[in-house]
């Protein structure tokens, strides 16, 4: 006996009476029990699509079915309900049934992937499971549900593997962001992007406090990573990983700079940065004023060292808000306190998350 989820989906005809109809009839077949089903949920087309809008719900079976038996029922269960098959990708239908969970067993077939290899990209399918199962772990990634709905944001995404793929991590001075980027890099042939600090002549003087190069530092930095985040630069094919994200510019300028200085910048960086790449995924370490502090003094860059605890406080505060609403990537967050990037085990628990949050090596 199994503990089986499955997602169920409907955009065409009476989609709530679609899925109880669909719900009821799994009790039609032998091997198969309906235990329970969360609430449902009102979701938009996947990938831009011009259709109508799906509700969405998880259902808790149990089964002695083995995994592709109860593929097969479902799909007979979809067939009765009048579904035709188009052959076209996510195209309208009566009713969807996918098997998002198996007990814990990971399949690989051509007929079959389990866990559901889009499943940890949907919050639509997230929170359903985490209503009936937030304790469940995926068996590929290692991480309970909720943790996996937490990196969503409420949005659903999909890899897209004609565009190029960037890594970006992300978090404040000290929190080990260049470290783990130089790790992944190494361990996983990514190809690093690099953050110009020490080629930037006008960083020192900011640091020391000369507040009238700010605008000059603040475009220095934008327009470094701007050269490497054109679309061009991607043509390897290669997973990209940068030790920066493009969001932070505005964090940080909204800092150094005055309020005039600052319309200007806003002006220039919304109207540039839309020609830049955007990441597939976002590591955010999370690390505390307090520990980063202590790194900084450690590794001891000397224009660094004035850096003060409430400058520190100041920008986790900036990225926790930044982090609150960010809808554009799906972003796996670290307690990199906790973490020493220097272990190569720390970074390859990393990467192989990465893998599967990019079109990488599944
Ligand atoms: P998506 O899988 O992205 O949600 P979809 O549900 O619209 O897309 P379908 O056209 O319903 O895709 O199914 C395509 C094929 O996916 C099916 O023929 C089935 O063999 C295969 N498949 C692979 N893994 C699963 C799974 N876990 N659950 C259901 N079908 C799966
Ligand atoms: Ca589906
Ligand atoms: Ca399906």
């Amino acid at each position: 006996m199994k503990i089986a989820y499955l997602g169920l989906g409907s955009n065409l005809g009476d989609r709530e009476r679609n899925i109880k109809t669909a719900l009821a009839s799994l009790a039609d077949y032998d091997g198969l029990k309906f235990l329970r089903s969360s609430s449902v949920t009102e979701t938009k087309p996947l990938g831009q699509k011009v259709q109508p809008d799906y509700l969405n719900c998880v259902a808790e079976i149990q089964t002695s079915l083995s995994a592709d038996a109860l593929l097969e029922v479902l799909g007979k269960i979809e067939k009765l309900s009048g579904r035709e098959r188009t052959g076209q990708i996510w195209a309208s239908r009566i009713i969807d049934i996918d098997i998002l969970l198996f007990g814990s067993d990971v399949i690989k077939t051509v007929k079959l992937t389990v866990p559901h290899a889009s499943m940890h990209l949907r919050s639509f399918v997230l929170a359903g499971l985490c209503e009936l199962a937030p304790q469940a772990v995926h068996p590929l990634l290692g991480e309970k549900m909720h943790v996996l709905r937490d990196r969503l944001n409420g949005e659903n995404f999909h890899i897209d593997p004609r565009l190029p793929q960037l890594v970006s991590v992300a978090g404040i001075i000290g929190a080990g962001k260049s470290t783990l980027a130089q790790g992944l890099a190494d361990a996983f042939d990514f190809r690093l992007l690099k953050e110009a600090y020490d080629s930037n002549p006008f960083m020192r003087d900011v640091y020391a406090g000369k507040k009238e190069y700010a605008l000059d530092s603040q475009l220095y930095f934008f327009l470094s990573r701007m050269e490497q985040l054109k679309s061009g630069n991607f043509k390897d094919n290669k997973i990209a990983v940068s030790d920066y994200i493009m969001n932070q510019e505005l964090v940080y300028a909204g800092i150094w700079l005055d309020k005039i200085q600052f319309e200007l910048y806003k002006k220039i960086n919304s109207e540039m940065s839309r020609l830049a790449v955007e990441p597939t995924v976002v590591i955010y370490l999370k690390a505390s004023a307090e520990e980063c502090l202590k790194r900084i003094h450690l590794r001891n860059r000397p224009y660094e060292q004035g850096i003060d605890i409430k400058f520190l406080v100041q920008l986790c505060g900036e990225y926790e808000k930044l982090f609150a609403k960010f809808a554009a990537c799906p972003v796996i967050t670290v307690d990199a306190d906790k973490c020493d990037f220097r272990q190569t085990g720390e970074v390859e628990k990393i990467g192989r998350q990465l893998n599967y949050y990019t079109d990488g090596l599944k």
